[in-house]
């Protein structure tokens, strides 16, 4: 397993409920998954937490065996510590894509291995060349973000997240940002990434992003309620939840 939570809980002070009530999930090396709920599920608070950037109470995070601990359970320099080396497993996609405007899309991919890691800027350059060509811009090396579509931008983003050589990447509604024509070209890149073997978190409302992957997880009140493959759990849901849940969203995204 690349990416284990357990039984995570983020209480928020002067909240009456805890945000995230003893989530739980994993998922093996190399899936691809989207994890769905509705707004107020908790989606960004999980997503906050496995980045390290919000703390949380009780309950483990498992990143590829580094394993960061509860405020509650583990001291402030274990979980620093645990956080860091958890982050260099880690990679995010944001939903702005963040790209730095005045590089190129092969100079913004080859920035952090040499100024995080310390790699030379030959191998670097390599490595950004070889994934934007693998993500279909093999003609865009050299633009800039602003001459670049919206669905290219993202895919600079995805292969300058990659250029980390995460074991786990983790993305923030990445069709919001996005034309809904574009849908299916964010779909097609995710399997193109997925040819890459890492391990990839999808948080969406996008249904019909959701039905292409290989594990679906939907999030209710800050818990797991169920989980498989989307030919399971979004046409046969067990939940009464998830049924109320697709039901609404059916009416706002037809496919
Ligand atoms: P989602 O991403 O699924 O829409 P969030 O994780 O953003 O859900 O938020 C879930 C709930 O957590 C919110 O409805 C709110 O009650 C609570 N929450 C999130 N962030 C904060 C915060 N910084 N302070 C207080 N409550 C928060």
């Amino acid at each position: 397993m690349t990416l284990v939570v357990k039984d995570l809980v983020r209480h928020h002070p002067g909240n009456a409920t805890p945000t995230l009530a003893g989530l739980s999930f994993d998922l093996p090396a190399g899936t691809l998954t989207a994890l769905l709920g509705r707004s107020g599920a908790g989606k960004s608070t999980m997503l906050r937490c496995v980045m390290g950037l919000e703390p949380f109470e009780t309950g483990t995070i498992d990143i590829d065996g580094v394993v960061v601990r509860g405020t509650y359970e583990s001291s402030p320099a274990e979980r620093q510590k645990a956080i860091s080396a958890a982050r260099a497993r880690l990679g995010l996609v944001f939903q702005s894509f963040e790209l730095f405007p005045h590089l190129t899309a092969l100079q913004n991919c080859a920035l952090a291995p040499v100024q995080v890691k310390g790699e030379s800027a030959l191998v670097a350059q390599k490595r950004a060349r070889e994934l934007l060509c693998q993500l279909g811009l093999e003609h865009r090396l050299d633009a800039f973000p602003e001459q670049l579509s919206g669905g290219q931008k993202q895919r600079v983003a995805i292969a300058r997240a990659l250029a980390m050589e995460p074991r786990v990447l983790l993305y923030d509604e990445p069709t919001s940002a996005l034309d809904p024509s574009m849908k299916h070209e964010v779909l097609q890149t995710l399997k193109r990434v997925d040819a890459t073997g890492v391990t990839q978190v999808v948080v969406t409302h996008d249904l019909q992003l959701a039905r292409g992957v290989e594990h679906v997880c939907i999030l209710d009140h800050g818990v797991v309620i169920e989980s498989g493959p989307p030919t399971q759990v979004l046409q046969r849901p067990a939940h009464e939840s998830t049924r109320a849940l697709l039901a609404a969203w059916l009416q706002h995204d037809a496919p």
